[in-house]
């Protein structure tokens, strides 16, 4: 199974037929607790907070695509990213992306960092500073690429070589791209991270969070905190992500022309500036993307002026949503500064460059030409 390609690894990957009736899908066990086989022997499972059988099964099935050796789903994005930092002690050094997804800064500023870990955010997308940052006690540094909402890149396979060579451990959120576009992993990483919400799942109709793990600490430390913390992912969100995985490649081709094409059509409007897709020539690390990513995904942002204009914007489009979240199949447009990234101060999201003209689109799997022709008549009433 394991040397499969990446689309009959959606489909099988821990998803073999139940055992016992031979179901193609796995079965939602809704079972809290499970019967003993004697004092201190079980069928694998005691109590599902510890394991569950429809979890385990999502579990490989993320391990498998990822490349990882063990896989952990959670409750939410965040709690796989509390789960990711719930392991480092007082005194530990954490560096982080400086312009990741807001719920990040808001769990490391509000809450990890009291706990007496030190955490700095760094420029990842430029290889000196993240050099001139690690320091004796850094354990662990946290990428988001590309990032959201500015699309920056930072280099995996390069950070990941100066991390090691400090004996230091790398993760990356992959939300934006999907195992389907990117494998952290394979470029060196040793901890993906995902919020299944997104691309994962594929249908705006469940929360989740994954670690994929590379060494059996990674499995040992995860699990613990997801049976002392308890944020684990209900059997039926498992059973969500498993059926969103199976079509992962099919949405993925599909995001991606629709993301190229949008791109495109915004790059020769008048009324946009600093559109951000790394998949035109015009973005900074266009050549990055290329050699890192087998795609570009159908993110991006660009900006309107003001939060006026934005706001007439978003008051225009039918077909794109106003709504926050990504990687469903409807198109969505959101405004960053208002959204994702309120919780930040206005120093702080003018320093990463999160204006409040600025707009982000999650481009759907609609028709494209139905997409522009939205675009194009809600750019008109700007
Ligand atoms: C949404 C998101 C998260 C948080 O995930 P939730 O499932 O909303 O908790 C983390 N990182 C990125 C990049 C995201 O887009």
């Amino acid at each position: 199974m394991s040397q499969s390609k990446f689309a009959t690894l959606a489909v099988h990957a821990g998803q073999q037929p139940d055992p016992l009736t031979g179901a193609v899908n796995v079965p939602v066990y809704l079972s809290s607790t499970f019967e003993l086989t004697g004092i201190g022997t079980d069928r694998g499972y005691d109590y599902s907070r510890a394991g569950n059988p429809t979890r385990a099964h999502l579990e490989e099935a993320l391990a498998a695509i990822e490349g990882g050796t063990c896989g952990h789903a959670f409750a939410s994005g965040m709690a796989a990213i509390y789960a990711l930092v719930a392991t480092l002690r007082t005194g530990d050094h954490l560096i982080c992306s400086h312009n990741v997804y807001g719920g990040t800064t808001r769990l490391f500023n509000l809450i990890i960092q009291h706990y007496g870990i030190e955490i700095e955010y760094v420029d990842t997308a430029n290889l000196d500073a993240v050099k001139a940052a690690i320091k004796r006690n850094t354990k662990l540094i946290h990428i988001e690429t590309p990032t959201n909402p500015l699309m920056v890149l930072t280099d995996i396979a390069a950070v990941s070589e100066v991390a090691h060579a400090h004996g230091v451990e790398v993760s990356v959120d992959n939300t934006f791209m999907s195992p389907a576009l990117q494998s952290p992993i394979a470029l060196g990483a040793d901890i993906v991270m995902h919020s299944t919400t997104k691309f994962l799942n594929g249908h705006s109709d469940g929360l989740g969070g994954a670690l994929i793990g590379t060494k059996p600490e990674h499995k040992e430390r995860f699990l613990l905190v997801q049976k002392a913390a308890g944020g684990i992912m209900s059997p039926f969100e498992a059973f969500l992500v498993m059926r969103g995985i199976k079509t992962l490649p099919l949405r993925m081709k599909q995001h991606e022309e629709n993301g190229r094409a949008v791109a495109e059509f915004l790059s020769t409007q008048s009324k946009v500036t600093r559109l951000a897709y790394p998949g035109l020539k015009s973005h900074p690390q266009h050549e990055l993307a290329k050699r890192q990513q087998r795609g570009f995904g159908s993110m991006l942002s660009f900006d309107l002026g003001s939060r006026e204009k934005a706001g007439k914007f978003l008051g225009a489009v039918k077909l794109f949503l106003n709504a926050e979240s990504l990687g469903g199949v409807e198109s969505l447009a959101s405004h960053s500064a208002t959204t994702t990234h309120f919780a930040l101060t206005d120093a702080e999201r003018e320093k990463v460059g999160i204006t409040q003209g600025l707009v982000r689109l999650s481009v759907g799997i609609e028709d494209k030409d139905d997409l522009i022709a939205d675009l194009e008549q809600a750019l008109a009433a700007v």
